[in-house]
């Protein structure tokens, strides 16, 4: 192992449906410890890539490496164990069972049936996010944001160490959004490394270390969140001035 290497590596990555080049020949490093954002309009192919490197999109070409090691055989239903959790862009819990099964939904079946520490891990994830007082009730009787922080939890539950966030604050207002900047740092003292998909510019600029800018399936930009923002191909893409 290559101490030094990146946690993930993407090296020419592509992913199409049809004709449709979803994401188009992306290369990038994520370095351990950091808070990495990609901007792009909708349908710029950033959910698609979220999903490359999950392995739920098929690569059309294209090298991932988590850890310096080559995962992009690895089945989607493994990649979990190699670190990488993320979150939907909508909501995906299940409104049958309680946000607590939720959360432990979030561990794969050997960590689930070690039950204590399931249990244990489960309670300090619902503390982390602000949802304990939540556990017993239905994801559909919590409000939106409590949905969302749910979701988050059951990512981290399995304790990852890439977390990848599609939108988390989609549909929040300001104070909401304000809330989850704040826990994503947080989430970031504890070690998560995280790559965050986002609409709102200044709440980037915000939380991110390092920004990536993506247009119709290949990256336009990247580096430090002002420079990006600033970029003139990110303006008139993005930014529409
Ligand atoms: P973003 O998340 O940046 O809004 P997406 O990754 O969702 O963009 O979509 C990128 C492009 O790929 C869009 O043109 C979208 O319609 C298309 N696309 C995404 N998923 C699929 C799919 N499963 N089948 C066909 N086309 C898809
Ligand atoms: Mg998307």
């Amino acid at each position: 192992e290559d101490a030094s290497a990146p946690l993930l590596e993407l090296d020419d990555v592509a992913v199409h449906f049809g004709g449709v080049r979803a994401v188009d020949g992306v290369s990038l490093h994520l370095r351990e410890g950091l808070i990495y954002g990609i901007l792009g309009a909708n349908g710029s192919g950033k959910s698609t890539l979220l999903g490359a490197v999950t392995r739920l999109n098929p690569l059309t070409r294209g090298h991932l490496r988590f850890d310096g090691r080559p995962y992009e055989n690895v089945p989607a239903h493994r990649v979990a164990h190699l670190g990488v959790a993320r979150t939907f862009q909508t909501v995906r819990l299940i409104d049958d069972r309680s946000v607590l099964d939720n959360v432990l939904l979030g561990l794969d079946t050997a960590d689930r049936s070690k039950r204590k520490h399931a249990r244990g891990r489960a309670d300090e994830v619902m503390e982390r996010v602000g949802i304990t007082h939540l556990q017993r009730m239905r994801p559909s009787e919590l409000s939106y944001g409590m949905q969302r922080r749910t979701e988050i939890a059951r990512a981290i539950v399995g304790t990852p160490r890439l977390l990848l966030l599609d939108e988390p604050t989609a549909g929040m207002n300001t104070e909401e959004r304000d809330e989850i900047s704040d826990l994503l740092r947080s989430l970031q003292q504890e070690g998560y490394t995280q790559l965050l998909v986002e609409h709102d510019v200044q709440m980037m600029v915000t939380v991110c270390d390092y920004l990536f800018a993506m247009n119709f399936g290949k990256l336009i930009a990247q580096g430090l969140p002002d420079d990006v923002v600033a970029d003139q191909g990110v303006r008139e893409s993005y930014l529409g001035r």
